[in-house]
């Protein structure tokens, strides 16, 4: 299940102090996706946004406490000329091990949507007050979004697997869109429940004493579809152990 077609080519800011942590982004799929035209991706270095000397963008926690956290200033000056440069409505994905924890449901939601701008904190994160100034203009949607229970050093790693798993659901980014529909987290089974994909075999078909399971040889595409939905059920539930 791919996702309906856009209204505009979705464009996608994000904003680090180390944009060169985005490299990938000019790899694979996504690297092609941008160069077939049919995403844009643009990457902000937080420091160009920075004034003084030192370029500094962040500074001491009020309240006292370990570590640095994030000025706003920059950050707004990044964000406004982010959204500055794509009409409409911009869903704003602040990373943090605070948020709400991503999932392919929510890689669904957001692949609909024409502009998003990811902002990647560093030290102890970003002054909350950025969250709050954005939750309140009309043409922004607040995200906070954590990739999982674990503490990163920065929210460019994040980026990259959120933006990897929304930019292969926009048509024509995966050559056949049918593989998208049996992987795991998109296949549900009887009663409805998410399940993940069946294991997978190629050529040959015995490799080091072991065989492909025979089913997959017969050619019997009703028995094979059983197979694999079981095999999903078996998987799914030893997850959930
Ligand atoms: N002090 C923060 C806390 O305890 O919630 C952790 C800050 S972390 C060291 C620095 C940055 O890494 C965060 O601002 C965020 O952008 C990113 N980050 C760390 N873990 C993350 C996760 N699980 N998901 C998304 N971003 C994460």
């Amino acid at each position: 299940m791919g996702v309906e077609k856009k209204m505009s080519k979705p464009r996608f800011d994000v904003i680090s102090i180390f944009p060169e942590y985005l490299a990938p982004l000019r790899l694979s799929l996504v690297g092609k996706a941008q160069e077939n035209g049919l995403i844009e991706i643009g990457v902000r270095d937080l420091r160009d946004f920075a004034e003084g000397l030192h370029k500094s963008v962040d500074d001491t926690p009020y309240g006292g406490g370990a570590g640095m956290v994030m000025s706003p200033e920059p950050w707004a000056r990044a964000i406004d000329e982010a959204a500055a440069g794509k009409e409409g409505s911009h869903e704003l994905i602040i990373l943090t091990p605070a948020g709400k924890k991503f999932d392919q449901g929510m890689a669904y939601e957001l692949a609909t949507k024409e502009h998003l701008i990811f902002a990647c904190g560093r030290y102890e994160g970003i002054d909350y007050r950025v969250t709050e100034h954005y939750a309140l203009q009309p043409d922004f949607t607040v995200r906070e979004i954590s990739i999982g229970d674990y503490v990163l050093n920065g929210g460019e790693v994040a980026a990259l697997v959120i933006l990897e798993s929304i930019i292969r659901l926009i048509p024509g980014v995966i050559g056949n869109p049918a593989s998208l529909d049996e992987e795991s987290h998109s296949l549900v089974g009887e009663d409805e429940e998410q399940l993940v994909e069946y294991p997978s075999y190629t050529k040959p078909s015995e490799w080091r004493g072991l065989a492909v399971p025979s089913v997959l040889l017969s050619g019997n595409h009703g028995e094979i579809a059983r197979w694999r939905a079981a095999q999903s059920e078996i998987r799914t539930k030893k997850l959930q152990k």
